[in-house]
């Protein structure tokens, strides 16, 4: 392990165009050919657009079983029902963390028939012990996010924690890091990330050189970097430009994985038994 040391770029990823739901377009940037995972992480979609044609399908019921979704908003509202009573709608800056556990249901509506939709949804996944726990959600409006402005950075920490502030995010098992961080034209930050961790920083406006001397590189406007391994990681935005990106990071699972669509278990009986339970109602 690469203790002691700052963090580089390992690969850089563009997104893949897709549709998802009921024909939500978006872009996939864990999940596909280019990266096909990233032990903890199954999955991020990236959905940004103006166009209400884009997202107004929504995603319609659907199962969850043996993973993590985590829907962070950036602008529009989006209404989350499942099939245990829960509800709610999620708001610009808003982060919903579910525990689909062994099962559920739900859909996830947008909530506005105009405007503009951006966010992402990250898929972690949960440890064999876990995998079939009682669904269970954390959810968090902006005000509830801690935020840390600091010289021309601004960082919401959803789960880690920034300058002795933590993010209200728990999960043991993967111990998430997850920031969305704003630098102003020419500012850098810096941040410890556990050695080991599973790493990555996602541009989604300006440009950010990630890393340090002559092992930093660039990455531009939707590219997913993926980190080497380290103990801290920096990044830089450009002298002219603001620069946004979310840095995200777990603590890998190193268990076999056997997945298909919304079922992520470890073995193939459990998955067939995860196509059971949900035909015959049992999620
Ligand atoms: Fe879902």
């Amino acid at each position: 392990m690469n203790t002691g040391s700052p963090r580089s770029v390992a690969q850089l990823v563009r997104g893949m165009p897709t549709a998802d739901g009921a024909g939500v377009k978006l872009t996939r940037l864990i999940g596909q050919p280019n990266l096909p995972d990233l032990d903890p992480f199954l999955m991020l979609d990236e959905f940004g657009t103006d166009n209400p044609g884009d997202y107004i399908a929504g995603f319609p019921d659907h199962p969850h079983r043996g993973f993590e979704t985590v829907t962070y908003m950036l602008d529009g509202r989006m209404r989350h029902r499942d099939n245990h009573g829960h509800e709610g709608v999620l708001a610009p800056g808003g982060v919903q963390w579910m525990t689909a556990g062994r099962g559920i249901v739900h859909s996830e509506m947008p909530e506005q028939q105009s405007g503009r939709m951006r966010g992402f949804q990250l898929w972690i996944n949960l440890p064999a012990r876990d995998k079939m726990t009682a669904p269970k959600y954390q959810e968090f409006e902006t005000q509830n996010i801690p935020q840390v402005d600091a010289q021309g950075v601004r960082v919401k920490v959803i789960a880690g924690t920034v300058a002795g502030l933590s993010g209200p995010i728990a999960q043991p098992a993967t111990d998430p890091t997850y920031l969305d961080i704003e630098l102003s034209a020419g500012h850098a930050f810096s941040h410890a990330l556990p050695a080991g961790h599973a790493a990555f920083v996602y541009v989604y406006e300006g440009e950010a050189r990630i890393g340090e001397g002559e092992a930093a590189a660039t990455a531009r406007a939707h590219e997913l970097a993926v980190l080497t391994d380290g103990s801290a990681i920096r990044l830089e935005g450009r002298a002219d430009t603001p620069t946004r990106a979310i840095l995200v990071a777990g603590r890998p699972l190193r268990e076999p994985v056997a997945k298909y669509g919304p079922f992520v278990m470890n073995t193939r009986e459990e998955l067939r038994q995860a196509f059971e339970d949900f035909q015959n109602g049992r999620f």
